[in-house]
């Protein structure tokens, strides 16, 4: 039996000319019908119907006939998932995402086994049955060490009669899935990312491990006959022309029919969205997916895989999944991306999420449309033995040294800018000179100060978010400090130019921008905490006259 790399490298080769096709080939209600009549969608017809959308007109009907043919087999159950991140390093440097190797915004954090119990407990008391595991291409977190985490997780479910235990972690060998199935493990979900190579290969740079691209490919031809059957695959929408990503998902799946009889068990519908530090997620590119699309793709495959469910999470905001989901998909409502932070709380993770309603409203909503909710218990009281958490105030004498520190690197950076003004670099030694000192002057500020504000960021999170004045404040600390890595690594590419070109006019503009905001940002930082000093001892001592009663 093929694998799926040696079918696409066939298939894969019309995908292109199906993606852009501009009139569809057969009547949409034949394609409807065929749909109806074998559970599914080949590919050409799904290029028909994507053809048949470029009419808006008739996006309508491909939804409706999605919704009849989905009533006919679907479950009338929505399971809960939750996602539980284990680790934040990663070797990787995928270019879309907040835990890329080199971002200076991430911060790194591996779970022990026993913090990783804690934050389970948390979970299970409440009510998630359904757990993801989710983590990196951390090089000190392989499979043999999450086998160890899969099993408590396998454990404490058990324990409480029963639930299902999830990955979605980096690729691995078929025997790594045949101990990890052996562990508890029985779900598996990957995306491809992007199926399209060229891309593929532009989102992910030289040296990391992901970027072999085949043997991604070739994932579920190792998952599946290790003896997991239950699994997630998909693309992530935005990285390319989602048309191409649609059908060759379809195209997958198709292979998975055909080689192993299974139907996927889910597939995946994230869009790119935001995440701290990665400059290419921050505006509009022309893959990014609208609404619209983005809905009509959600029709494509429930046309395509009407019996697996669609995974619908927090990348979207509640009122897109609510509006969308149906019966037999896959819900996140609890999402925290970042290791430990369900116990944490509110630290920036690998991507941006939206807040959504508690887990019982939206189950209420869900049940008022007739849909069970699969996976969720009541909820029970954490184990008294728990360590309550603790809220440390941030080192405000280290903190000071730290600032100190920055204004003085600021200065430098200043210096050096004035003396592009005066030296434009026309003279090759004069412009050498100035970026090697610029280039040590970035260096400090994307390792030490970006430490610096990551750990300050978490620090002040901890301590003061509790009030709404603190928190919009906090919001904008950490707004600023997202601006920060993005201005820098603006200000590196023209570095380059201005290497190149010897103008330094844009330099100048970008340098003296970012310094004055950072000293306006120091500043800031500094009173706010010096008036959440003096909240703190008015606390301590509420009565400044010394009265008494
Ligand atoms: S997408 Fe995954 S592998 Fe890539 S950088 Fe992020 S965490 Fe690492």
């Amino acid at each position: 039996m093929p694998t799926f790399s040696e079918v696409f490298r066939v298939s894969g080769a019309r995908m292109e000319s199906l993606a852009e096709m501009r009139e569809p080939v057969r009547l949409l209600e034949d394609i409807f019908a065929a749909a109806e009549r074998n559970r599914g969608l080949d590919v050409e017809d799904a290029a028909s119907l994507i053809a048949g959308a470029r009419e808006p007109g008739r996006r309508a009907e491909i939804r409706t006939a999605a919704q009849r043919v989905r009533e006919n087999v679907a479950p009338h159950t929505v399971e809960f998932v939750i996602p539980v991140y284990l680790t934040s390093f990663c070797e990787n440097e995928c270019l879309y995402c907040g835990y890329r190797q080199s971002n200076p915004l991430a911060e790194r954090v591996r779970l022990s086994l026993d913090e990783f119990s804690r934050e389970l407990d948390l979970i299970l008391s409440w009510g998630h049955r359904q757990i993801e595991l989710v983590l990196s291409e951390d090089p000190e977190f392989g499979p043999e060490v999450l086998a160890r985490y899969v099993e408590l997780t396998r454990r404490k479910l058990d324990g409480l009669g029963g639930g299902v235990v999830g990955l979605c972690s980096p690729v691995y060998e078929r025997q790594d899935y045949v101990a990890l199935r052996a562990a508890g493990l029985e779900w598996v979900v990957e995306w491809q990312e992007t199926y399209h190579q060229p891309h593929f290969d532009r989102w992910h740079v030289t040296g990391s491990p992901k970027r072999d691209f085949e043997y991604r490919l070739d994932l579920w031809d190792r998952v599946i006959p290790a003896g997991i059957t239950k699994i997630a695959l998909g693309a992530l929408l935005g990285l390319y022309d989602w048309r191409y990503d649609v059908l060759a998902t379809i195209e997958h799946g198709n292979h998975l029919r055909r080689a192993y009889g299974l139907e996927p068990h889910a597939i995946g519908i994230p869009r790119l969205k935001p995440a701290r530090g990665v400059l290419a997620s921050q505006k509009p590119s022309r893959f990014t997916v609208s609404d619209d699309d983005y809905r009509l793709i959600l029709s494509l495959y429930h046309l395509a895989f009407p019996r697996s469910r669609l995974f619908f999470n927090t990348r979207e905001n509640y009122e897109m999944n609510i509006s969308n989901v149906a019966a037999g998909d896959l819900f996140t409502v609890d999402c925290d991306t970042f290791p430990g932070g369900y116990l944490r709380n509110d630290t920036p993770g690998q991507f941006s999420t939206h807040g959504f309603p508690t887990r019982r409203e939206v189950a209420g909503v869900l049940a008022a449309r007739g849909l069970k909710s699969l996976y969720l218990e009541a909820e029970t009281a954490l184990p008294a033995s728990e360590p309550q958490s603790t809220v440390v105030q941030p080192d405000t004498l280290k903190w000071r040294e730290e600032h100190a520190k920055i204004r003085a690197a600021l200065q430098d950076w200043q210096a050096i800018l004035a003396g592009l003004v005066l030296h434009p670099g026309e003279n090759l030694a004069d412009r050498q000179a100035a970026l090697a000192a610029l280039r040590m002057t970035m260096h400090f500020f994307k390792t030490y100060a970006m430490e610096h504000c990551r750990k300050e960021e978490n620090a002040f999170f901890r301590a003061f978010a509790a009030n709404s004045h603190s928190s919009a404040k906090l919001q904008a600390f950490r707004n600023s400090h997202e601006r920060l890595g993005i201005d820098l690594d603006k200000f590196e590419r023209q570095m380059a130019s201005y290497q190149l070109s010897g103008d330094p006019s844009v330099l100048l503009t970008l340098g003296e921008r970012t310094i004055r905001e950072l000293n306006e940002h120091l500043v800031a930082e500094e009173e706010f905490v010096e008036g959440q000093s003096a909240v703190v001892a008015r606390a301590a001592c509420p009565d400044p006259s010394g009265s008494r009663p």
